[in-house]
């Protein structure tokens, strides 16, 4: 897979996460009492224009939560997410509609994305119709050229879902949210269904769409392998919580999180002499439902102590740019 990592990060914030919290209230089997799930708790972060922010994470990490209520598709609990100044969260519905635009989402499964029935033709024209702009003719030499930016051949216009290969159809979600010319797209999982080498070929592709549209992208993923090949900064999470964050390169050559390290030693190297040690963590994620006291990570950490136990490390400044939760860190 060609390495296609930025050297240099723009300064501009286009997105600022503060203290976003999603909880979602769980009713409990047998009883009419309810937990409260925390699926993001207190993340902070900011997204710079034009980079690629790659959000890690074991599945159930609260990471897809994340993307999703920082486009409102659920709502958030608390926090603000200030995209160019303005709060994302308490746009009234046209201003938020309005966002939208400027705002998409790429999600795993581009199988389930589209609609069955429904020509590849009609669901790019779609976006266009509901946010009213251009013609008839307008749109359609409009979703002819983002099928050749993406890839794809005029004769693509009248074809269904099920007539296109994975790969085909991860274009066609990609051209469906680029069609609105948007600033800032969230990538969940965007190659995590496709085979390797197809994997490789749209991660190209979203780097050089990347390029030619000036797009910023928040990336998340279960695979270190495949975000660092296209993040500039990578966040780790654990538990609802961003644990450690730091320039790609910087995360890999020196993870500063028990947790990250752990992760890091399960990514597969190709050079044999720059081999990890394997880090196997003890026992299975907590639930959510009932988080540990302390540092979240502390049963599985092999460095925990008493002091892990009782105060929830602050995520601080620990090196240049980078990031950790971590007592010793
Ligand atoms: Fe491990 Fe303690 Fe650091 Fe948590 S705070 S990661 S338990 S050393």
């Amino acid at each position: 897979m060609p390495d296609i990592a930025k050297e240099q990060l723009p300064l501009k914030p286009i997105l600022e996460v503060n203290g976003l919290r999603k909880y979602f209230a769980s009713k409990q089997p047998g009883s009419w009492r309810t937990k409260t799930l925390k699926a993001v708790d207190n993340v902070s972060f900011h997204l710079y224009e034009g980079e690629t922010y790659g959000l890690v994470g074991e599945s159930g990490c609260g990471k897809s939560t994340l993307g999703r209520t920082l486009l409102r598709l659920t709502e958030p609990t608390e926090g603000t997410a200030l995209y160019n100044g303005k709060d994302l969260f308490s746009l009234p519905g046209k201003e938020l509609q309005a966002s939208r635009k400027q705002l998409q989402m790429v999600f795993q499964d581009p199988f389930a994305s589209l609609h069955p029935r429904k020509s590849i033709g009609a669901a790019l024209t779609e976006p266009l119709i509901i946010h009213r702009i251009g013609t008839p003719a307008e749109r359609y030499s409009r979703v002819l050229e983002i099928l050749r930016v993406v890839g794809l051949q005029p004769s693509h216009y009248d074809r269904l879902p099920h007539e296109l290969s994975g790969g085909q159809r991860q274009r066609v979600v990609l051209a469906r949210a680029l069609i609105l010319e948007p600033k800032l797209v969230i990538c969940d999982e965007p190659v995590s269904a496709l085979d390797v080498i197809i994997q490789a070929q749209i991660l190209n592709l979203m780097k050089q769409l990347q390029q030619d549209f000036k797009l910023t992208y928040l990336f998340i993923a279960h695979d270190l392998g495949v975000v660092r090949h296209i993040s500039d900064r990578i966040g780790v999470m654990y538990l609802g919580k961003l644990v450690e964050e730091a320039p790609t390169d910087q995360l890999f050559a020196s993870p500063k999180h028990p947790y990250t390290r752990a992760l890091l030693s399960a990514v597969p190297k190709s050079d044999p002499a720059g081999k990890r040690d394997r880090i196997l963590l003890e026992g299975d994620v907590p639930s959510p439902l009932d988080p540990p006291t302390g540092c979240t990570f502390h049963p599985r950490c092999p460095l925990a102590t008493e002091r892990c136990r009782k105060e929830i490390p602050v995520k601080r400044e620990v090196a240049d740019r980078h990031f950790a939760a971590c007592h010793l860190a």
